[in-house]
């Protein structure tokens, strides 16, 4: 399994010696999401690049986990779990499509 916390130090390590953005949180955030966009823009054209620019928005998000001092690998575990326990019931949205409708718990809420 990859050792998500050494990619977040390895991405860190990269943005010091190039002297990226270390402070402009903001930035990071907005940069993450260009790099998620130009995944779809190529995603418009095929599959081609795809794959490259997600890579780039984890590169987005590992940096700012470590620059936050979060443990994303943590993070996703516990967030899946949360996911894979949630329960949903079928309900219609206001245009009349199907939707999923996530049942809130007291431990989920
Ligand atoms: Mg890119």
């Amino acid at each position: 399994m990859i050792d998500l916390k050494k990619l977040q130090k390895e991405v860190m390590r990269n943005k010091v010696e190039k002297g990226f953005n270390l402070t402009d949180t903001a930035l990071e955030f907005c940069r993450a999401h260009e790099e998620l966009s130009e995944a779809f823009s190529k995603f418009n054209k095929g599959k081609d690049g795809v794959a490259e620019e997600f890579a780039d928005v984890m590169i987005f998000i590992l940096g700012m986990c470590e620059n936050m001092g979060f443990d994303l690998e943590k993070e996703l575990v516990r967030k899946i779990k949360i996911n894979k326990n949630r329960k949903y019931k079928k309900g219609k949205s206001p245009d009349g499509k199907d939707i999923f409708i996530r049942i809130k718990t007291k431990l989920d809420p």
